[in-house]
């Protein structure tokens, strides 16, 4: 956090150099542009495959082949969910730091989830986001972040003084990921990673820019809809925060299910492939 009262005196150009215009890292331009027409069109005949209820303060996983979609969708009442991606096989996870470079703070349709390096390739591609209509709020808050992190037990066990919480969205992952893949829990919780914090309103305060939560928007039938560019395991935790709009990392919040569903199209989206992977040849000038 900027301190209050700075240590050090501003120089005399002070003005002039917070004056420069900024530029944008990523220009979203340069990144190859999902053609959604063609992917909404896939949607015409599709059919449903499998559904799974993620109960309030737990996870669970669901797989979603190459070219099928998914759906997540708040059910009985306004909750936030934390969405880990996988390859099928383990090797490529869900990237939140670079899509957020990429995307930006909060995501919509269009946007796409990239995978960890050295792959770095579209692993899911928004499709429709009931919630878009939110934009950016008076607070400078959104929803469906790439900011956040997930809510675990170690950074409650640091702000509670050694307090010992089992159902933070990083534990719930670790033992969804586990039961999905036979894996112990040591072994699951090394794969857990940085979520998308679906239908969650967050945002950074303007003045100190703290990280910020508030209660969600969603309400049931609002739903967040994702393309598979590759086979996936997906893990989702109904977060012990409910809505984030006071506390999580406790069971104090209301908290309520969310549902997953895929869907097979009758056909691929025309022109689709699976993404290759990155084309960098990983000789880093060596
Ligand atoms: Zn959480």
């Amino acid at each position: 956090m900027k301190p209050t009262i700075p240590e050090f005196s501003p120089p005399a150009d002070a003005a002039a150099r917070r004056a420069i215009r900024p530029v944008i890292c990523y220009p979203p331009e340069t990144l190859p542009v999902p053609d959604l027409a063609s992917y909404r069109a896939a949607r015409e005949g599709w059919v449903k495959t499998a559904e799974v209820i993620v109960p309030a303060r737990a996870a669970a996983s669901f797989e979603v082949p190459a070219g099928h979609f998914f759906r997540i969708t708040s059910i009985e009442g306004p909750q936030v969910g934390d969405l880990n991606l996988f390859s099928a096989d383990l090797s490529e996870r869900f990237y939140s730091g670079k899509t957020r470079a990429l995307h930006g703070t909060h995501l919509s349709t269009g946007d796409r989830l990239w995978s960890s390096f050295p792959s770095l390739r579209p692993m899911a591609t928004i499709t429709a986001d009931t919630l878009d209509w939110y934009g950016f709020d008076g607070d400078g808050g959104s929803v469906h972040d790439v900011i956040g992190t997930r809510c675990d037990p170690y950074t409650h066990c640091l702000l509670s003084d050694g307090g010992q919480y089992h159902h933070c969205c990083h534990s719930n992952l670790t033992r969804a990921l586990a039961a999905a893949r036979g894996l112990d829990l040591p072994a699951a919780e090394a794969l857990v990673h940085d979520v998308l914090n679906v239908f969650m309103c967050t945002g950074f305060t303007r003045d100190t820019g703290q990280y910020f939560m508030k209660a969600s928007p969603v309400r049931p039938g609002d739903c967040l809809e994702f393309f598979a560019e590759m086979d996936l395991l997906g893990v989702l935790s109904a977060c012990p925060g409910g809505d984030c709009g006071s506390e999580h990392s406790s069971d104090m919040a209301r908290c309520f299910p969310l549902l997953v569903e895929t869907f097979r199209p009758s056909a691929p989206p025309a022109g689709w492939a699976s993404p290759p992977a990155n084309g960098y040849d990983r000789s880093h000038g060596g």
